[in-house]
């Protein structure tokens, strides 16, 4: 699978998930554009020892202004954007009576909100050169739902039908759109989940045996590299008829 020559923007792609597919994408041949809050120099090292070309934009993604002003930069800096991944994310966790309105806003903003301004900037250079991809990273919570994670669940089943409206509206082109639904991955969003949980005791294996074994049949982390080879399939040639998916890679959250 060669995506030399197509240029691939990630989302949220200082740590987790998105440099996880950041770094699946480099090693397919694609040109990259990282964007996120973490490190973003250790991003770029770790791109550029792929041998990719790389460049890193700060933009908030709840900031529809500054959204903007990453996909020119992003057509400014390779020419084209033709891979994109919407994958920053954050996580809250209140019952929905004490949720703070703050967070919900901020939540809608940067899970959902935000890839209806990268796909609506996106999609006209997509369709120009009638070859895109669009990978939106929704979540087992798109399907599913738990409770105290209202804003997080709406965002992400609302991004799951954004992905299906955008797929029948470019069904007959060569952009596809699809959401990947992801189970557990050890990233810092999940750690900060399995911390709160070890916070009366300390015992963080417990709590990280506990927080699968209530969703996930496999009682496995599924990994940023996984998710990243699936991505990179979604991209090629075979995959050009999946269109509309809610693809669930969750080591069997979703089969109960
Ligand atoms: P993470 O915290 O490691 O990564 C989130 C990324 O988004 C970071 O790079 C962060 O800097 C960036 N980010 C946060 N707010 C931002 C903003 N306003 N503007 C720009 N970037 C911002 O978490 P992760 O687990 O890798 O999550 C990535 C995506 O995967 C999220 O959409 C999350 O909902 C989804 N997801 C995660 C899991 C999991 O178990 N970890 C499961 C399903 C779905």
């Amino acid at each position: 699978m060669s995506l030399h020559g197509k240029t691939a923007l990630v989302t949220g792609s200082t740590s987790g998930i998105g440099l996880g597919i950041a770094l699946a994408l480099a090693e397919a041949g694609a040109n990259l554009m990282l964007n996120g809050f973490g490190d973003s120099e250790a991003a770029l090292a770790a791109v550029r020892a792929l041998g990719g070309n790389v460049a890193y934009h700060p933009a908030d993604m709840s900031k529809p202004t500054e959204v903007e002003a990453l996909i020119h930069a992003t057509e400014a800096e390779f020419g084209s954007l033709d891979i994109l991944v919407n994958n920053a994310g954050i996580q809250h966790v209140a019952a929905v009576e004490e949720f703070p309105v703050e967070r919900w806003d901020t939540i809608i903003a940067i899970n959902l909100s935000s890839a209806f301004h990268t796909m609506r900037l996106a999609l006209p250079g997509m369709r120009a050169r009638n070859w895109g991809r669009i990978i939106n990273i929704a979540s087992a919570h798109g399907l599913a739902a738990s409770a105290g994670k209202s804003a997080y669940v709406a965002a992400k089943h609302g991004l799951i039908g954004l992905t299906k409206s955008v797929a029948l509206e470019t069904a007959t082109t060569g952009v596809t759109c699809n959401a990947i639904c992801p189970g557990w991955v050890l990233t810092p969003l999940v750690q900060q989940q399995i911390d709160a949980r070890a916070a009366a005791d300390g015992d963080i294996a417990r709590a990280r045996h506990e927080l699968l074994a209530e969703k996930q049949p496999s009682l496995d982390f599924v990994t940023p590299r996984q998710l990243g080879e699936l991505a990179v399939f979604l991209c090629s040639d075979a995959a050009v008829q999946v269109r509309g998916a809610a693809w669930n890679m969750d080591g069997g959250w979703l089969a109960q």
